[in-house]
């Protein structure tokens, strides 16, 4: 689990030999028990997705295919097409759902799903579109519509429009024609193709279609520069209402809807992966490609697909047909009036909303903001929206409703289950972790504590990455949560009200460190200081020095202990801040030089066995609600140098290049993939061996011109944009030229290759293996004695004529005077 370890994601070495039988079958029965069942009492029941058992007809179909793995590539549904074997069962199965969604005739494939599909009639829309001259084309849907929408229209390359929700929850025709207004003024020949929806997902409701398609018919009809395409997400309703309410007109018994998308593994009782991809005939023609080397034309979004899925769906439309999707749906209709009942004996005052045909309940609690305990949430796996809504007093406002999906697998049992744990929950006492009230953006500005003035010049961000911390409620309790963690850094204790509490420290003595100002203590409890997280040692925009309680010892990846120098850093870009870090038992572990912004820097690293040189290491945190956040990194380069004891000369062992640093990437992730930590990501990965004693001098082509094959070796630098890099070895020291691309900068990070090994036998900490024991005199001790150390340390490293070059400064007081071993009197 190297992501787990240093949160890095590398690749592993394919397998050489085989697992033994026995082994193998041992590890899959362990993956297959994580795998949630569907009806097993201790497993959550999901009653907030749509999703189910799949039907035994379906699974037998496939299994009994899949030894031959027929490939169904291509359209199996054209004159003379699909006569034989699961070409033929795919196309049955086709055509007979073409008629269940009312087309006299039709084409159609076996998507991977829902997305696929919609990709498919978009590209289909798109091309027809710019067949009738359209040179714009663009999507228009609903803001609630399925996010497969606005991706296809990505990947196409298509304008996206979404319409404003209202309280319908549904595309109005009125808005639409307001929209086509619109473009029709801009007086350019436009394509639009709609997107209507029967069965959104988070309300289970259906677009008027029929009034939509109308519309595009009056709108074709009269003189016009818009030509419409029209396609149907019905994901979810599409196999539920032809069977509970055959008269929704969702489908192509209207003129203008020429598309449209079902989803057999979502509501047709289908295993993963089947969508259905169905449209007007003729129509596939705007999506075709000639495959000479195979000698068909090929319509289809997907190349190969699998035959066994499709003799599993065949297996389900013929074998249970509509009284069997009928009877299958209707009950489970009679068991979402069932949870309606249990929701309303524990929430009288709930607002239900039961969607038309489909089996989906939309429910309003009358809790604070409509919130549910998060542990309730978690078992039976809920998710709430905020979605317009009408209050009381006529305003339209955002309301927060949970969806419920009576899926053919539940039971009275299932329901039942939950209307009692939902009631024992509401009448629970609201604790700590009981019904949140939300927060919004700007109630969370004036909610929340300040940062101690004390504190302001602490690193309010993540310059030094101190330590990781477990996310609530286990946050103190690493051992049994060690998969939720993130870096924790003081501006965010202090957003989430765990505010540090601060204490001056009385002047002892009129140290440099100190320098007359006054040196402040942290921590969060200062009743047990070194068992509660960490504790502090501050000098207001000097430097600070903490101490980690033992389960953040355990998570941190940069040591028990670090003293950061910050001083003169923020004015001066070329000072470096300097971190100095100590494991547990005191001894020095790594230097870490750091010149740009807190955020985005450059860095030399020094440690006893090794130097690694960051190009562009670039930090975010993010905090997402409450006290859920976390952190990534992305480096541009790092280029790691192992030392060994003797002389010898430098070997290149590896260089890894993860992406192309003359492409510009995204900064880093977006807000919703913040939530595992730890995230690094890396362009390029260069690792060397040297010998602490080698004095020679090897330059950058002898180190890496042949992995490299005589090409640039190219890092995005903090303080130069797109640069060369240059390695090379000279008079026992690493230096690393960094040049800009397009321009005139350039400088050096150079470092003496003994760095690491003097500042281990001169940088001395205190034990603090048991931090418990420790007293702050102690630690507000050793940093007065560490800080003058480093803070010559640090100015050695000021950026002189375009050379950084961390190294042992001459005149600093021999460290062993200016450490003490710790002491636990
Ligand atoms: C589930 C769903 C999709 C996406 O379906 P996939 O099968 O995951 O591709 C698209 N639209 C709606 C309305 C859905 O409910």
């Amino acid at each position: 689990m190297p992501d787990l370890h240093d949160g890095s994601t590398e690749c592993d070495p394919f397998p050489e030999t085989a697992l033994p039988t026995d082994e193998l079958a041992a590890v899959l029965a362990d993956r297959l028990a994580e795998v949630p069942e569907w009806r097993s009492a201790k497993d959550p029941v999901r009653l907030g997705f749509a999703m189910s058992e799949p039907h035994p007809l379906a699974l037998h179909a496939a299994g009994m295919f899949a030894a031959r793995n027929p490939n169904n590539v291509g359209v199996h549904t054209r004159f003379g097409d699909g006569v034989r074997g699961t070409r033929r069962l795919e196309r049955e199965a086709v055509l007979a759902l073409g008629g269940l969604m009312r087309a006299d005739s039709a084409d159609g494939y076996l998507t991977s799903g829902a997305n696929e599909g919609t990709l498919a009639g978009l590209r289909v829309g798109r091309n027809a579109l710019r067949a009738a001259g359209c040179r714009r084309v663009l999507v228009i849907a609903s803001a609630l519509t399925h996010h497969s929408v606005a991706k296809a229209a990505e990947i196409l390359d298509l304008g996206f429009k979404a319409l404003p929700a209202k309280p319908s929850w549904v595309l109005e025709p009125a808005a639409l024609e307001e929209a086509f207004d619109a473009l029709e003024a801009d007086g350019e020949d436009t394509g639009v193709i709609v997107v209507s929806t029967a069965g959104y997902y988070n309300t289970g409701l259906t677009d008027p279609v029929d009034r939509i398609s109308a519309l595009l018919g009056r709108r074709t009809d009269a003189p016009s520069r818009l030509r419409f395409f029209h396609h149907v997400d019905a994901a979810h309703g599409g196999m539920i209402l032809p069977f509970t309410a055959p008269d929704i007109p969702f489908d192509f018994r209207n003129r203008f809807v020429h598309s449209m998308v079902l989803d057999p593994h979502k509501s047709g009782l289908m295993p993963y992966s089947c969508g259905v991809f169905l449209c007007r005939k003729g129509l596939l023609g705007h999506g075709a490609i000639s495959a000479p080397m195979s000698g068909f034309v090929d319509e289809t979004v997907t190349g190969s697909r699998s035959g066994a899925t499709a003799a599993a769906l065949w297996s389900l439309v013929f074998g249970l047909a509509a009284e069997g999707y009928r009877e299958t749906f209707r009950g489970c209709l009679d068991l979402r009036g069932r949870l309606g009942d249990v929701i309303l004996a524990a929430d009288p005052d709930a607002v239900l909303l039961p969607s038309p045909g489909n089996t989906v309940l939309v429910v309003g609690f009358s809790t604070e903001g409509g919130h549910l305990p998060g542990a309730l949430r978690e078992h039976y796996r809920l998710v709430g929206n905020a979605l317009p809504w009408t209050d009381a007093q006529g305003r339209v406002t955002d309301r927060l409703f949970h969806h419920f999906y009576v899926m053919p697998h539940m039971t009275v049992s299932h329901v039942d289950g939950f209307g009692a744990d939902l009631a024992a929950a509401l009448a629970a006492p609201v604790g700590p972790e009981g019904r949140p009230a939300p927060v919004t953006e700007a109630e969370r500005a004036t909610t929340e504590p300040p940062v101690p003035a004390e504190l302001k010049h602490l690193r309010g961000t993540s310059a030094c990455l101190r330590h990781l911390v477990v996310h609530p409620p286990q946050r103190r309790d690493p051992d049994d949560y060690p998969h939720a963690y993130s870096f924790h850094t003081f501006r965010n204790r202090a957003e989430l009200g765990e505010q540090l509490r601060v204490e001056t420290w009385p002047p002892s003595t009129d140290t440099e460190a100190q320098g007359g100002g006054e040196l402040l203590v942290y921590a969060p409890d200062f009743d047990a200081p070194f068992a509660n997280e960490l504790f502090g040692v501050l000098s207001p925009r000097k430097f600070s020095l903490e101490v980690l309680d033992r389960n953040q010892q355990k998570l941190s990846l940069v040591g028990a202990a670090h003293l950061s120098v910050f001083e003169d850093a923020d004015e001066r870009p070329h000072t470096p801040v300097l971190l100095a870090n100590f494991h547990g038992d005191g001894g020095f572990r790594s230097a870490e030089y750091k010149w740009g912004d807190r955020w985005h820097a450059d860095e030399l690293q020094v440690f006893e066995d090794s130097l690694v040189v960051k190009v562009g290491k670039d930090a975010r945190s993010i905090r997402r609600t409450g006290d859920d956040y976390s952190f990534s990194i992305d480096t541009s380069l790092e280029l790691r140098v192992t030392l060994t004891d003797g002389d010898a000369p430098p070997r290149l062992e590896r260089v890894a290049q993860h992406t192309d640093p003359a492409l510009p990437r995204r900064r880093h992730l977006l807000r919703g993939q913040y939530q595992r930590f730890p995230n690094r990501f890396f362009d390029v990965i260069v690792s060397l061996t040297v010998g602490r004693g080698f004095t020679g001098t090897v330059g950058t082509d002898d180190l890496l011109a042949e992995a490299l094959q005589g090409g640039p070796l190219l890092a995005r630098s903090a303080d130069l944009g797109l640069a060369r890099v240059l390695p090379r070895f000279a008079e026992g020291r690493l230096v690393t030229g960094l040049e800009e691309v397009r321009g005139e900068g350039s400088y050096e990070m150079s470092v003496d290759l003994g760095l690491g090994a003097r500042l281990r036998r001169e940088l001395e900490g205190i034990d603090v293996t048991e931090p418990e024991n420790l007293e702050p005199r102690d630690v507000v001790a050793w940093a007065e004695r560490l800080h003058p150390v480093a803070r010559r340390l640090q100015l050695a490293a000021v950026d002189r004529d375009g050379v950084r070059h961390p190294h042992w400064p001459t005149g600093a007081s021999g460290g062993k005077a200016s450490a003490v071993r710790g002491s636990t009197a």
